[in-house]
């Protein structure tokens, strides 16, 4: 069976309901190999990525999975996008997320834009009516497209997947966890990824070359 990596969730840290142990706990039941725990942050709370560490360090040490210390970007203003994200890296972070314009909250407009320009960011998430030039960007500068298993923020899949396939761009699918019931499965993700309208080769790369990709580029394997 495929093992699962999934690196967009949060923990008690920000909006999930689980501490980083029992994230990591349940998702390693669930057969994920790695996660990241990506908690949304501004500057009023990107430190707290240190203390994350510490009960990451605990379960890296002890169990058989692989927790990344990250961070989501969350509604800043663009202008300050790009210096979170260094913030984040400079805490920790080895994982960073931008929480992209997705259709079911007021993020605003030209965060997209900004993140797939930022050398700091990894991941675009749930970016909704991505642009294909935003999508060009994001392929030129290795950031990574999010298919996302979250309700609402899902509603854009299918259009993320066919932007992203026009230009080359490459996807992730991740569940964006907040509560034990949105973790998945790798079947579970294949799934999200065929409703998506992925093909099985490209449902290959979103789910296991692009992670291992992201990966590396961080060093993290
Ligand atoms: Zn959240
Ligand atoms: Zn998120």
């Amino acid at each position: 069976m495929n093992k699962r990596i999934d690196l967009h969730m949060h923990s008690l840290f920000s909006d999930g309901e689980l501490l980083p142990s029992e994230l990591a706990r349940r998702a390693s039941v669930l057969d994920n190999e790695t996660i990241a725990i990506t908690d949304h942050v501004d500057s009023s709370n990107v430190s707290s990525i240190a203390k994350l560490i510490d009960a990451i360090d605990d379960v890296n040490d002890n169990w058989d999975i692989n927790v990344v210390p990250g961070a989501e970007v969350t509604h800043v203003p663009i202008e300050v996008i790009d210096k979170v994200a260094k913030k984040a890296r400079d805490f920790g972070a080895k994982i960073v997320v931008v929480h992209g314009e997705t259709l079911a909250e007021p993020v605003i407009e030209g965060t997209n834009l900004t993140a797939v320009k930022s050398e700091n960011v990894d991941i675009l998430a749930h970016p909704g009516l991505i642009t294909i030039e935003e999508a060009e960007i994001a392929k030129e500068n290795n950031i990574f497209l999010e298919i996302s298993a979250r309700a609402g923020h899902s509603l854009a899949n299918g259009h993320v997947a066919k932007v992203a396939n026009e230009v080359g761009a490459d996807l992730v699918i991740n569940t964006d966890t907040h509560s034990p019931d949105n973790l998945i499965t790798f079947d579970e993700a294949k799934k999200i990824g065929l409703g998506a309208g992925l093909t099985e080769k490209q449902l290959e790369k979103a789910l296991v070359e692009n992670p291992i990709k992201i990966l590396k580029k961080r060093y993290l394997i």
